[in-house]
């Protein structure tokens, strides 16, 4: 295991990170800091958020720049507001006894003028967020042809948040010969073309493997019912009564709705989202940062950057659309080498998605168990038990009243007072009612939809189907229970089924060389995550443009439609 003093950093950094609690450095900063000490090294560094890359980047910039000189010569670039201040911050603690150091932080949002009296003053490091940076450029109040080195940080965020043209113009301010260390912790196409075109040989660092998650995350999910989510998300509150959560919803309304349900039902939540002024999302950062609430509601980019080590839960109330914010998301918990819990309510539709993000997290989830009324009443005894325990006694409080309160209890036994105290206790908390969750017809059915393979059959309304008539051919045609098969979507030419794993074989066999009038019916395996199959959602006519029929538009015919009724009868399927 190596240590700070073996990575060669100066004794004024090594006694600023030791007054920061830092003991040894992170996998992150053992990789990346003697490669970029040695200067004149590009770098990319995938790494997820909160595993110590500020310093993996700042420490060998506050060792290689010139603080006698007033050029600035480091410019960091980051997605947001948030993490902007935070870098600059971080940086100015680092340097706590390099009294020469100038940092400025360039965002959005605040006094522009303030910001460029500090570059102004000679800030030696420039951190920005793009659009900032834009504006001070345009201004003419930055000069950026003294940087020698940039730093890209949480590059997948910027290109995602839509900063791919900023950050272009930017670095085209910079000068040719510099040194770029890109830090990201996903790869996308577009980061990897960044690196192409602005990077001279990067040394590649990976901490963890590829895309692969923080190992510290537990992932969970848990099958529910869409309009179950709630009640699903109340339950994993009463459960883990000192949650410090982040909910992420898809929308600002949604965001807005599950907060407000929250508090509304009694729980500590607050809601952040786009629609907030600056002055509320701050106010809201703040109450959330000082654990004045428990649970904090967010869009995905009102969330972004946000910096809080001791997140103990990220919630997926929706999975994400993007797929690699999943990463993102669970990356605000497990921070500073803590664990954390992941969690996914995931909805029938999302089976696909989360085989995706297995793939992208070389990762399982864990399918989890919501719990039940009396697990969750169990949890808060024992909760209560552990704060009797930790509990200090007031004895200059107490000493005076105790003796009498001793006597008046003298007859109680041991057991008896301490189920007394606990029933007190217990009294006080909310009751949980029974919902729709605890229901086990409900829970055990969302499990089995998401326990389906869905396949893909080119059948649908056009062949005069309808999804019992459906249903019905397929449970004719293979032999299977009608009951083991659901129509999930029945579209114009072309249908989603699902079928439990292990009737797999006997529809596939069953269909195989089979037609439907005259038309060869066609089943396959449909994984949500294949690239094709956003594209064959949109189309109007499904898939068989190109392949069905010499590519001939599909079109409903009336003897596929006759055809049907001649052959089904109805009648021998009731079972
Ligand atoms: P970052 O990824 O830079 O946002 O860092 C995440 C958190 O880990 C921050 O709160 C840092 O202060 C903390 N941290 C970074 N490096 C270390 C270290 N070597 N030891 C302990 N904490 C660290």
């Amino acid at each position: 295991m190596s240590s700070f003093e073996t990575l060669g950093l100066s004794s004024p950094l090594l006694k600023a990170i030791g007054d920061m609690g830092f003991e040894e450095p992170t996998p992150v900063q053992s990789k990346v800091i003697p490669s970029l000490l040695e200067g004149n090294t590009d770098v990319v560094a995938l790494s997820q958020t909160g595993t110590g890359k500020t310093a993996a980047f700042g420490l060998p910039l506050l060792s290689l720049l010139d603080f006698n000189s007033r050029d600035s010569q480091a410019l960091i670039l980051c997605p947001t507001r948030e993490l902007c201040i935070q870098i600059a911050r971080d940086l100015q603690n680092f340097s706590k006894y390099i009294p020469e150091v100038n940092v400025a932080a360039i965002y959005g949002g605040a006094n522009i003028r303030n910001q460029i009296l500090e570059i102004q003053k000679g800030a030696q490091i420039i951190v920005g967020t793009p659009g900032r940076m834009i504006d001070m450029i345009q201004r003419k109040k930055v000069r950026l042809s003294t940087i020698r080195y940039v730093v890209l940080d949480e590059a997948d965020e910027m290109l995602n948040m839509g900063f791919k043209e900023d950050l272009d113009t930017i670095l085209s301010e910079t000068p040719h010969e510099k040194n770029t260390w890109l830090f990201s912790a996903t790869m996308p196409d577009e980061v990897s073309r960044i690196s192409k075109n602005y990077m001279h040989d990067p040394i590649e660092v990976t901490v963890g493997s590829r895309n692969s998650g923080n190992e510290n995350i537990e992932h969970i999910y848990y099958a529910v019912r869409n309009h179950d989510k709630y009640a699903a998300l109340k339950r994993i509150a009463d459960y883990y009564q000192d949650i410090y959560a982040i909910v992420f919803c898809r929308t600002k309304i949604e965001t807005q709705q599950v907060a407000d349900r929250l508090i509304k039902d009694g729980y500590s939540a607050d809601a952040l989202h786009g629609d907030l002024s600056q002055a509320q999302r701050d106010q809201v950062m703040k109450r959330f940062r000082n654990k004045m609430v428990q649970m904090l509601v967010a869009t995905d980019v009102a969330a972004r950057g946000i910096d809080i080590n001791d997140v103990t839960h990220v919630v997926n109330y929706n999975l994400p659309d993007e797929l690699e914010n999943y990463t993102h998301r669970s990356g605000r918990t497990a921070r500073a080498g803590k664990k954390g819990i992941s969690i996914a309510l995931a909805g029938p539709q999302d089976v696909g998605k989360i085989k995706t993000i297995e793939r992208i997290l070389k990762r399982k989830f864990e399918r989890g168990k919501l719990p039940t009324i009396k697990e969750v009443q169990e949890q808060q005894l024992l909760h209560i038990v552990e704060n009797v325990k930790g509990v200090s006694i007031d004895k200059d409080r107490m000493g005076a009243i105790l003796p009498g309160i001793l006597q008046q209890l003298e007859n109680m036994g041991r057991e008896e007072l301490i189920s007394r105290f606990i029933s007190l206790e217990f009294g006080r908390l909310p009751v949980i009612k029974p919902c729709s969750i605890d229901d086990p017809f409900n829970g055990s059915h969302a499990e089995d939809e998401m326990e389906r393979i869905k396949l893909y059959i080119n059948l649908g309304k056009y062949d005069g189907l309808d999804k019992r008539g459906l249903l019905l051919f397929i449970a004719k045609t293979t032999g299977i229970s009608g009951s083991d098969i659901i129509i999930s979507e029945i579209k114009n030419s072309f249908s989603f089924i699902k079928v439990k794993q292990e009737k797999l074989n006997a529809l596939t066999l069953g269909m195989k060389g089979r037609s439907f009038g005259k038309r060869p019916v066609r089943v396959e395996i449909r994984n949500e995550d294949a690239p094709e199959f956003s594209r064959l959602r949109d189309r109007k006519y499904g898939p068989q443009h190109s392949t069905f029929e010499m590519g001939q538009e599909r079109k409903p015919k009336r003897s596929d439609h006759a055809s049907f009724k001649r052959t089904s009868r109805q009648k021998s399927f009731a079972r």
